[in-house]
């Protein structure tokens, strides 16, 4: 194969996700027909990556206008390193380098393999999410299986939406992204997965959060208060 061949991306305009390194008739996230794909450069071309600020140290990242099933990563500046939890699905040299990128499951890849090239960065996942298909043209540095913190920055595994499902939490934030929906001022479980190891999953969440002095929760496309989330998962999470 050639070097320009190796270098075929596109990505799917209804979810957003990146195929790297061919071109199927369908989108192997979505099922969306070929040609609802554009190339990785026209993509580029389009859509541009924003930031809007979290609080000082994070800020969400979005693709602008939105891509598809648009999704939100956020950037974590620690005293040490520039972290993304997730990845936008659009490349975007123009944003400031990032040295991890570190993943809360394997559905927002985003365009991870480029930024990684790009940028020298890192990227991290849960080992049970590194092993699905639809990764393989994705490179992973390390892969995680338990509980671990890196410059503040704190992951835990509860399996449920995905395997190797991580959520963390930084200073008083929770990045949990697509665990849980809110619609129409509800919430419930995200339902592209195991209903019953979703249900044990927040469960654990619930758990490990309670005790913790947490202000905001970042989700894959809401910033909200914590008290006005924790109201509704009391609610969907009952013991
Ligand atoms: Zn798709
Ligand atoms: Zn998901």
């Amino acid at each position: 194969m050639s070097r320009e061949l190796q270098k075929e991306q596109y990505v799917c305009l209804v979810c957003g996700f990146n195929m790297v390194g061919y071109h199927p008739e369908k989108c192997p996230f979505c099922g969306a027909s070929k040609k609802e794909f554009i190339t990785s450069e026209e993509c580029s071309a389009r859509f541009a990556v924003q930031g809007f600020t979290v609080n000082e140290k994070v800020t969400r990242l979005n693709s602008v206008p939105s891509l598809g099933l648009e999704h939100s990563a956020y950037r974590i500046k620690t005293t040490k390193n520039t972290y993304w939890i997730d990845c936008p699905s659009s490349f975007d040299t123009r944003l400031e380098p990032m040295d991890i990128i570190t993943f809360t499951h394997h559905h927002f890849l985003g365009a991870s393999n480029q930024y990684r090239e790009h940028f020298s960065s890192q990227v991290c996942i849960h080992k049970l999410d590194s092993d699905h298909a639809i990764c393989q043209a994705f490179t992973f540095d390390k892969t995680f299986q338990d509980n671990f913190t890196e410059d503040g920055i704190e992951a835990f595994p509860i399996d449920g939406h995905t395997p190797g499902f991580t959520f963390y939490i930084f200073d008083d934030i929770l990045f949990v992204c697509d665990y849980v929906f809110i619609k129409d001022g509800k919430m419930l479980y995200n339902p592209f997965g195991p209903e019953k190891e979703t249900r044990e999953g927040g469960a654990k969440l619930k758990g490990i959060i309670r005790n913790r002095d947490i202000k905001i929760v970042c989700g894959y496309n809401y910033v909200v208060d914590y008290v006005e989330w924790q109201k509704k998962f009391d609610k969907l999470c009952v013991w």
